[in-house]
């Protein structure tokens, strides 16, 4: 459904991928998605938000519906921005190896994909399931946070595998400290939010009454 506004030539689009639990979304997935779109000529980003993330199933997640929804709030205003159900719809938990596959369809006539992630997630990519088909269907964009160094990662990256290095593009985002722990917290907290996350992500967990117990 993303590449009919490409004339229909899906083999010459390309398309970023960030997923994620979202829960909730905030302004630095936001500006880092929007960095990666510019720097790289992505047609698009699509949000995936996880279904039940294999690393996390020892934290409270809320709903994906929720988590759903908070990041179509997020990503309206942008006509380059989607979200994607595909995580969400599948049953039981999901790589990141079936969702570059989903989108990447068949390799000649699929567009080309970017997945973006934080450069800490790059380095672990070995234990990554399938991660050699992986990295042979997408290129990575490694986004660094704010006080992470990008030279050390290079190095670690050249020293734990040099054919990986033109894999992976390193993008460097302005200082953008915020996470969706920072955001839950303050909200536990009785704090405020704003300019933390879009207004109407401030206002859906409000009115749902979402993160109120820490
Ligand atoms: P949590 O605090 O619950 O772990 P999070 O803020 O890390 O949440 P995730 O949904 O886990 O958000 O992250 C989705 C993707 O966004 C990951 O690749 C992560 O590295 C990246 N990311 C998260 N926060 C930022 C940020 N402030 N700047 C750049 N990238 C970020
Ligand atoms: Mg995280």
């Amino acid at each position: 459904m993303f590449f009919l506004r490409n004339n229909g030539n899906a083999a010459t689009m390309k398309v970023g991928l960030m997923g994620g639990t979202f829960d909730p979304i905030h302004m630095g997935h936001l500006v880092t998605a929007e960095e990666a779109r510019q720097q790289f000529d992505l047609d698009y980003v699509i949000f995936v938000p996880t279904g039940s993330p294999p690393h996390k199933e020892m934290v409270k997640i809320s709903l994906p519906e929720h988590r759903y929804l908070m990041t179509s709030l997020a990503v309206m205003s942008n006509p380059y921005f989607f979200v994607s159900t595909v995580e969400i719809n599948a049953e039981g938990p999901t790589y990141t190896i079936d969702t570059v596959r989903h989108f990447s369809g068949s390799e000649k006539e699929g567009p080309e994909v970017l997945f973006i992630t934080g450069a800490d997630a790059i380095l672990e990519i070995f234990s990554w399931k399938d991660y050699e088909e992986l990295l042979r269907l997408c290129t990575f964009i490694a986004v660094s946070r704010p006080g992470y160094s990008l030279d050390r990662f290079r190095e670690t990256l050249d020293r734990a595998c040099p054919d990986m290095v033109n894999k992976v593009h390193l993008l460097e985002i302005p200082a953008l400290a915020v996470s969706s722990t920072y955001i839950r917290e303050r909200v536990a907290l009785g704090k405020t939010i704003k300019y933390l996350t879009p207004e109407p992500v401030e206002q859906y967990i409000k009115k749902h009454g979402l993160y109120l117990s820490g």
